[in-house]
């Protein structure tokens, strides 16, 4: 069996417990537990300042999120979108009574391609919803242009974009909303929660409102909405994550380089190539193994398993290939040829802050000896 600790894809980032309990003292003599209180509005502005955007809603999480955000946008119809994801991004379309239309992803940045979507556009399509997959920045430019020519809502799931920034600024600033994940494997996390990031103000006093049932004081009621607020607990634990998210995002570039240089000489798997103008949060470590390795992608994630390193297959299956979705036109295999050859081949290896040395060595140990048919 496998030596040192079992080693899985993330594994979360928590302030020191000390750190919280003032916090909690005062929640529990306030007994004020949710619905915008201190710590939400501390830390929404927080963030709102160190994200480098004017309009931040929290929400419970970013399922949630979306769902505010394609409910706000008022959309019908069809909505494009990427097959390389995770489910939630199609399921949120779908609980909105949307339809949605995959369209063939980059072959360098693994987002939604801005020709393939623009192949997509019928007369049906509201909407366009891309996804910053593993905080690579997608063809904002290309994006902007193809919803500004056809006149549709722009909407990025950001699940993974905690502080990616392009030479502009943060990448949550395009598009009409921005949603960004707080889920305990994600970069920066609350536990659960999340964030909608709105271009301006009148869409994020939409969203407040739609994240409380529609309820604008105790007589008003505007709009059907839905429960999504966050927490003070995880508002809490959020301003005290703020503290330590640059330290953390330096220590994932360290490991990300150290596994750059032990990979570089293996037979088989490629590492991706860095996106050039775009800080890096250094979400995930995705390897592609070579169509002709000696070894398949399967292979290397079950002998990585057997020796206690949970890598993951992210995102494999497709989304178009799961059974609610793979009835679908735009679903066929032929029409997303570069999402199906990349989920075919793609390992996210472990990517945690405090990943050591010794332990990124023993992964890439693992896959040398794969190389050379050794194990
Ligand atoms: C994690 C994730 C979501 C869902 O986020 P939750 O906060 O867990 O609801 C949506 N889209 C992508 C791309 C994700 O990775």
């Amino acid at each position: 069996m496998a030596d040192g600790r079992p080693l899985y894809v993330a594994r979360p980032d928590l302030p020191p417990l000390q750190d919280l309990l003032p916090a909690l003292e005062e929640l529990w003599q306030s007994r004020i537990l949710s619905n915008e209180g201190r710590y939400h509005d501390e830390f929404e502005a927080a963030l709102a300042s160190y994200l480098g955007v004017d309009h931040v809603s929290l929400v419970t999480n970013a399922t949630s999120g979306l769902l505010l955000a394609l409910l706000q946008a008022g959309l019908t119809g069809q909505v494009i979108t990427t097959p390389f994801s995770f489910v939630g991004t199609s399921h949120a379309l779908r609980l909105a009574g949307l339809e949605p239309v995959f369209a063939d992803i980059d072959p360098i940045s693994l987002n939604l391609n801005p020709e393939s979507a623009a192949e997509a556009v019928t007369s049906a399509t509201s909407a366009l919803l891309p996804v910053h997959i593993f905080g690579r920045a997608c063809d904002t430019a290309a994006l902007d242009n193809l919803a500004e020519q056809h006149d549709l809502k722009l909407i990025y799931d950001a699940a993974h974009a905690f502080a990616v920034n392009d030479k502009g600024g943060s990448v949550l600033r395009h598009g009409d909303m921005s949603v960004l994940s707080f889920h305990a494997t994600k970069v920066f996390n609350t536990f659960e929660g999340g964030a909608v990031i709105s271009n301006n103000a009148m869409t994020k006093a939409a969203v407040d409102e739609l994240r409380n049932f529609g309820i604008i004081d105790e007589v008003t009621v505007s709009r059907v909405g839905m429960n999504a607020k966050m927490n003070e607990f995880c508002a809490a634990v959020g301003l005290l994550q703020l503290v330590h998210i640059d330290d953390n995002i330096a220590k994932r570039g360290i490991v990300d380089a150290r596994y750059r240089e032990l990979l570089a000489n293996i037979e088989g798997v490629s590492c991706l190539p860095a996106m050039s103008a775009q800080t890096q949060n250094h979400y995930s470590f995705p390897v592609l193994v070579d169509a002709g390795a000696r070894y398949s992608r399967d292979e290397l994630y079950n002998k990585l398993q057997k020796q206690g390193v949970h890598a993951r297959r992210y995102f494999y299956p497709l989304i178009s290939a799961l059974p609610m979705y793979r009835h679908l036109p735009s679903a066929r295999p032929e029409n997303l040829p570069v999402a199906h050859d990349i989920a075919a081949r793609i390992l996210c290896l472990p990517m945690f802050p405090d990943l050591t040395a010794d332990e990124q060595e023993r992964v890439a140990g693992i896959i040398a000896d794969a190389a050379i048919g050794a194990v």
